[in-house]
């Protein structure tokens, strides 16, 4: 039977979704990511996964790592360098079917787009989770930019000489907003806030928003905190592509409303007028943003 399969490549698993030829789910696969040897497994196990499906329509593939072309610049978390991901993937299968690439960001950017349906102007999906990152959709097509690293939104530099980023610099959104970044200044705060229920057990950013609803002014003025930093950059965001819609998927992103509100007090405050009123949405998809846009990606390639 006629399959698209979505895959969406990360750092302890590998996640395929099946398809129909209308782009309805029919089955989850998972094989586990194999960072050995450089990561020269992950492509041939995840080719391996596949070879029961006779007649596949196209296969997506969203990679951690810069996309251009056909080739991936590099994925850190899988040991990979630089290399044609679509010439070695189907080198591994063994036949000839469509292939998309991208990033995975951009994938689930895409995949929130085809579930949001029609938006016209340019869509910005962001995760906010231990990193920030996202996609940008234009005129129904994912932009990747000159070097594939458009969307990288956890790089926008917003507090000069602010706590270190993961990249080598220093104040990037990511290390002002992200969910360690989080954890770590609301860990500051609870040593003067003897009261906090906060201070036992281990903090998760669940538990953070927790408390922060029941009124914790540690937990609140830490969500405030990256609720401004992240409405700041966002307003840069609009300055530069005018959206008509900001979506926010992502671990911390899943506090919903709460959060969503609270950003978008922060954007709206310093915002540009003529973009103050963009909508603000919580994502459809979670954690399935992936495979779906890898589908999608392929479904709609050409
Ligand atoms: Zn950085």
């Amino acid at each position: 039977m006629a399959r698209y399969v979505g895959i969406d490549v990360g750092g302890s698993s590998v996640k395929i979704g099946v398809f129909d030829e209308k782009g309805n789910l029919l089955e989850r696969r998972k094989v586990p990511t194999d960072t050995s040897k450089q990561g020269a497994n992950i492509l041939p196990d995840t080719a391996g996964a596949l070879t029961d499906l006779d007649d596949l329509l196209g296969v997506g593939i969203g990679v951690p790592g810069p996309v251009v072309g056909e080739e991936v610049f590099g994925a850190v978390n899988l040991g990979w360098g630089r290399f044609n991901v679509k010439e070695t993937f189907l080198g591994e299968l063994g036949r000839e079917v469509p292939i998309a690439i991208e990033n995975d960001a951009g994938m689930a950017a895409y995949g929130e787009y085809r579930q949001f349906g029609g938006v016209k102007g340019p869509f910005v999906f962001i995760t906010v989770g231990t990193g920030i990152g996202g996609g940008i959709v234009l005129d129904g097509e994912l932009y990747r930019g000159f070097h594939g690293a458009a969307g990288e939104f956890g790089h926008m530099n917003i507090l000069p000489d602010g706590p270190k980023c993961a990249c080598g610099n220093r104040g990037c959104l990511e290390a002002v907003a992200g969910a360690n970044a989080m954890k770590r200044r609301l860990k500051r705060k609870l040593r003067k806030q003897r009261s906090s229920p906060l201070r036992q057990g281990p903090i998760t950013i669940k538990r953070m928003f927790d408390a922060a609803r029941a009124g914790d002014p540690g937990a609140l003025e830490t969500i405030d905190e990256t609720a401004t930093a992240l409405g700041r950059a966002l307003s840069m965001v609009a300055g530069t592509l005018d959206p008509a819609v900001f979506v926010f998927g992502g671990g911390v992103s899943e506090a919903g409303e709460f959060f969503l509100s609270r950003i978008r007090q922060a954007y709206e405050a310093v915002a540009f007028t003529q973009t103050a009123d963009v909508a603000f949405e919580p994502a459809k998809l979670g954690n399935d943003a992936g495979i779906y846009g890898a589908m999608e990606a392929v479904r709609h390639a050409g």
